[in-house]
C-alpha cells in the first residue's frame, strides 16, 4: 500500500542511514532543493566508470561503444518517463536553468522581437524568470506575469486576461517549489494555444513526484533537473516537440553539435546533437537513466499517492503550530474540475511569528533535521506574500509520516525554547 513506501524504500538510500550528531539521527526533509539517490543509481555510475568509461560518439573502440549505448539508452529512458513520442526530443543539458536558457537562447532569440509577450507567473523560481528578463532587456521582448489567487494558487483568471495576438510563449512552473501548488497545465496549454503561443513547463517540482506525460500535458517544452528526481547533479533535460527542436538554431558552438565544419564555416547536426556542443555529462545521464529506471519500478502513481498523504500530515502537522504561516493553498481545498489543481506538492513554506526562518533551521540541525531557510530562488513571490524569506521542509518518496512528527515536536519545542529566551 502507498501508506508503507517509505519504510519499503527506505534502505535504498544509504545516506538517510546516519546519525547527524551523536543519537540524533538524520531527518532530510530539504529535497525539493535536492534529493538523495539510490544505490542502484550510484551502481550504474560506479560501473559505467569502473567497466566503460571512454567519451561517446564516433569511437571505433569498444569502450567508446558501450559509453555510447549507455549515454543514449539513459536518453531513452528519459524519454519513456515524461512520454515523448520520439527520442531525438531529449536534450540533455547540466540542469533546468541550463535547459530554459537554451530556449530562451534558440527559440526565443530567433522567434521573439521587440513587442513580442511572454508570459509568466510571480511565483517562478529566479531560473524561470531571469532568462526571459535577459530577453526582455537584449529583444524588446515584454513580460507579463499572471498573480496569486485569494488562496495562493496561480490565478488562472488572471492568467488568461494577460493573453493576447502579441503573447508568444507562456512559461510556467508545473508545482510551486515554495506554495507547493500545482499548476493546471493542460488548461495552460489550451489557453496559450488558443492565442497561438506556445507553452514551456518548469516541471522540476513534478517530474519526480507524480506521473508525466507531456503529450498529455499538451505543452511545447519541458524541463527538469536530475538532481531532484534521484539522479546526480550536473544532469537535467530539455523535451521538446520534435519539429520545434528541428527549427530551432544552436545554442553553444563546438564538438559533436556539427554535421560538417570547414574553414569557412558549418552546418549543424539534427536535434538533439546540436544543442550538446562538446562532451556531454556522461556519468550523470547514466545516471539519471537509473533514476528513471529506479522510479518507473516503484510506479510513479503510488509515488503520487505516498506522497500525497505525506503532504496532509505534513499540511495538518505544522499547522498546529502557533503564530505559524503556511504559503500555498490548503491540502484539500475544493476546487474547479481541474484534478492538477485540487492538491499541493508534500512540501511547506511558512514563518512563525517571531522567529527567523534561519535561525529555526539552525536549530533543527541540532535535532539532526535538515530544512532549508531563505527565499528559495523566488525572490519576487516571497516579496508578493510580504515576507524576505521562509523555512521549507520538502519531502520525497523515502520520507515516513514519523519524521513529519519529529518535525512537528522539534519546531514547537524550539518555538518554545525562543520564546523563553526572548522574555528572559
Ligand atoms: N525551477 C524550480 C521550480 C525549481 O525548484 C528549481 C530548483 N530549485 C529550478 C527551477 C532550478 O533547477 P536547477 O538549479 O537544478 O537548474
Amino acid at each position: 500500500a502507498a501508506s508503507s513506501l517509505g519504510a519499503r524504500v527506505r534502505s535504498d538510500f544509504k545516506l538517510l542511514d546516519q546519525d547527524i550528531w551523536e543519537g540524533k539521527r538524520l531527518v532530510y526533509l530539504d529535497s525539493a532543493a535536492t534529493s538523495q539517490k539510490p544505490a542502484s543509481v550510484v551502481r550504474a555510475m560506479t560501473e559505467h566508470l569502473e567497466r566503460d568509461n571512454a567519451n561517446v560518439h564516433r569511437g571505433a573502440h569498444s569502450l567508446a561503444t558501450r559509453s555510447t549505448a549507455s549515454y543514449e539508452s539513459a536518453r531513452d529512458k528519459v524519454a519513456a518517463f515524461v512520454g515523448a513520442a520520439d527520442r531525438r526530443e531529449i536534450v540533455f543539458t547540466r540542469g533546468a536553468t541550463e535547459a530554459i536558457n537554451l530556449v530562451a537562447n534558440t527559440w526565443g532569440v530567433s522567434e521573439l522581437g521587440a513587442g513580442d509577450e511572454v508570459v509568466l507567473s510571480v511565483m517562478e523560481h529566479h531560473s524561470n524568470m531571469v532568462p526571459w528578463q535577459q530577453l526582455a532587456k537584449s529583444r524588446g521582448v515584454i513580460l507579463k506575469y499572471a498573480r496569486l489567487d485569494a488562496l495562493e494558487r496561480l490565478d488562472l483568471e488572471h492568467l488568461r486576461s494577460l493573453l493576447g495576438p502579441r503573447t508568444r510563449l507562456v512559461s510556467i512552473a508545473h508545482v510551486s517549489n515554495t506554495l507547493g501548488c500545482v499548476n493546471p497545465v493542460k488548461e495552460i496549454a489550451a489557453l496559450a494555444h488558443a492565442v497561438g503561443a506556445k507553452l514551456l513547463v518548469d516541471a522540476c517540482q513534478s517530474v519526480p513526484h507524480m506521473p508525466i506525460d507531456v503529450r498529455e500535458l499538451g505543452c511545447d517544452f519541458l524541463v527538469a533537473s536530475g538532481h531532484k528526481m534521484c539522479g546526480p547533479t550536473g544532469i537535467g533535460f530539455l523535451w521538446g516537440r520534435l519539429e520545434l527542436l528541428e527549427a530551432m538554431p544552436p545554442w553553444q558552438g563546438g564538438g559533436e553539435m556539427i554535421d560538417t565544419v570547414t574553414l569557412e564555416g558549418v552546418t549543424y547536426a539534427l536535434p538533439p546533437g546540436r544543442f550538446e556542443a562538446g562532451t556531454p555529462a556522461i556519468t550523470q545521464a547514466i545516471g539519471l537513466g537509473a533514476a528513471c529506471d529506479y522510479l518507473r519500478t516503484i510506479g510513479m502513481a503510488e509515488v503520487q499517492a505516498y506522497e500525497h498523504e505525506l503532504a496532509a500530515h505534513l499540511h495538518r502537522g505544522l499547522s498546529a503550530i502557533p503564530g505559524i504561516r503556511i504559503y500555498g493553498p490548503p491540502v484539500d481545498v475544493a476546487t474547479d474540475a481541474a484534478a492538477t489543481h485540487a492538491h499541493r506538492a508534500a512540501l511547506c513554506a511558512f514563518n512563525i511569528e517571531g522567529v527567523h526562518a534561519s535561525d529555526l533551521a539552525t536549530f533543527l540541525d541540532q535535532e539532526g533535521i535538515a530544512i532549508r531557510a531563505g527565499h528559495h530562488c523566488t525572490q519576487p513571490l516571497h516579496h508578493q506574500l510580504g515576507a524576505a524569506g521562509s523555512a521549507r521542509a520538502s519531502l520525497y518518496l523515502y520520507n515516513t509520516h514519523d519524521e513529519i512528527d519529529a518535525l512537528c515536536v522539534a519546531i514547537a519545542e524550539t518555538v518554545d525554547m525562543l520564546r523563553m529566551l526572548e522574555d528572559v
